[in-house]
């Protein structure tokens, strides 16, 4: 009943399972089925499946958009299994992605809502690539005692495919100016991917301090317009000093800037997140704009 073209049949993985019951993998297969069926909102959006199990049985599925517009998949089911008037207390939740951490005011995150709900255990899919939510989705509910599984490999991997583009746009950006930009620096210490018109930067972060960050650059030459506040401040960035195969220390409100062979990437870090520090997350705000060589 789930096959769709193209789709591999996950339920299929159930008779191989070692590490978890059938039952087990059985749900979360389904919550990834469910995932799939997400309403389209625009680009950007998670495939967001759940199941919900109680003593063995499933009491419930739904998906991402399933019980309103835009409403996320775990709170639209505790909302219609709690209008039936069923009990979630020592419940499993199947979740394809970590539940959400933070909302706008005044919705209620889902990691929140879960624990209200008096569920036992949440089994995840995948860990939100946000920055903003990455693992404290997952460490709301630790703090909470619920139990916290993660989905078998192979079914990992599929909800990682079916979300590839929805994770991309936390490593990769592709126009040639944008703003606030988060970047998990600590998480991802490969770097975050600019594909601008003149060619592609791989912007890497190491923690220098308090409010500063290691700047590197894998295109060649590195450097930062002394004082410069803002890029309308730096008017040919090929007149500045840029230094080969270096790292640049970056302060909260100050600006990089990388030489690739046809123009500057010019980097504002806006803000330093650091866990050392008593942020949630270890990240950056970053904005950049590319700038194309001004011909001689
Ligand atoms: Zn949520």
């Amino acid at each position: 009943m789930f096959a769709r073209t193209g789709m591999p049949k996950l339920l299929d993985y159930a008779a191989c399972s070692q590490d978890v019951t059938v039952n087990d993998r059985d749900f979360a297969a389904i919550a990834v089925e469910e995932g799939r069926k997400s309403q389209a909102e625009g680009d950007g959006k998670p495939l967001v499946g759940v199941v919900i199990a109680k003593d063995g049985e499933e009491v419930g599925r739904s998906h991402r958009g399933r019980t309103g517009p835009g409403e996320h998949a775990e709170y639209g089911l505790i909302k219609e299994l709690r209008a039936r008037g069923v009990d979630l207390t020592g419940a499993v939740v199947y979740t394809t992605l970590e539940p959400c951490s933070t909302r706008n005011h005044p919705k209620v995150p889902c990691a929140e809502h879960l624990a209200a709900a008096g569920v036992a255990e949440v089994v995840i899919g995948m860990y939100d690539p946000n920055p903003r939510i990455y693992r404290d989705g997952w460490r709301i509910l630790r703090d909470h005692e619920i139990r916290l599984r993660d989905f078998p490999a192979q079914l990992r991997e599929h909800v990682a495919a079916d979300n590839k583009a929805f994770a991309d746009q936390f490593l990769r950006r592709t126009q040639d100016v944008d703003t606030g930009v988060v970047f998990d620096w600590d998480a991802h210490p490969g770097g975050f991917v600019i594909a601008t018109s003149g060619g592609e930067f791989r912007v890497r972060f190491t923690r220098a301090g308090a409010d500063r960050l290691h700047l590197y650059g894998d295109m060649g030459k590195i450097g930062s317009p002394r004082h410069a506040r803002d890029f309308h401040e730096v008017d040919d960035p090929a007149a500045q000093d840029t230094w080969e195969g270096h790292s640049r220390t970056i302060t909260e409100g100050r600006i990089g800037m990388l030489a690739g062979p046809s123009g500057h990437l010019l980097l504002k870090v806006v803000e330093v997140n650091d866990m050392d520090r008593g942020a949630d997350q270890n990240c950056v705000k970053f904005d950049y704009e590319y700038r194309p060589s001004i011909g001689s």
